[in-house]
């Protein structure tokens, strides 16, 4: 059957900018972020120095450096860290288990209040003092392999 209205002008897609601290590394991603969330993990604990790290997921088919190649590590297999060589910032994290996908660290972005975190990831090893006060889903591990095991921090205030 023949569309009855012309198509549509393709919009200009949303650009969204990110880099290391000392701007050797320079990237973008067009659109949408696939999913946002926080992962409170010992090796994404380690890997950023931090009490938990904030993702990003883009596919790859929406990312590209703009400037600089980072340097990768691979922590576990099927798993390889992103980071600047000469900063040493964290930036990106690409895994067997997310084919297609790239996870950034939202830290990294140039304008990190601009996404929305989702959900919390391998909540059961979350830091005591790192509770945040959200009313986001807690998962134990992923999302994907299994229910939240709650809602909101674990003390309420
Ligand atoms: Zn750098
Ligand atoms: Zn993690």
């Amino acid at each position: 059957m023949p569309k009855s209205s012309p198509p549509s002008a393709p919009e200009k897609a949303k650009t969204t900018r990110g880099r290391c601290l000392c701007r050797t590394i320079e990237y973008a991603f067009t659109g949408e972020p696939l999913w946002t969330a926080h992962c409170h993990c010992e090796s994404c604990r380690r890997a950023t120095s931090s009490a938990f790290a904030t993702y990003v997921g883009v596919g790859l088919d929406q990312f590209h450096y703009l400037k600089g190649e980072p340097t990768g590590y691979v922590s576990s297999p099927g798993v390889t860290r992103y980071f600047c060589p000469k900063c040493g910032s964290p930036l990106a994290f690409v895994g067997d288990r997310w084919p297609g996908e790239i996870h950034l660290y939202a830290g990294s972005l140039d304008n990190p209040d601009a996404i929305e975190p989702r959900g919390h990831v391998h909540a059961a090893e979350q830091l005591r003092w790192a509770d945040l006060h959200d009313e986001l889903p807690r998962y134990a591990t992923l999302s994907k392999d299994g229910s939240p095991i709650r809602r909101g921090p674990k003390t309420k205030a």
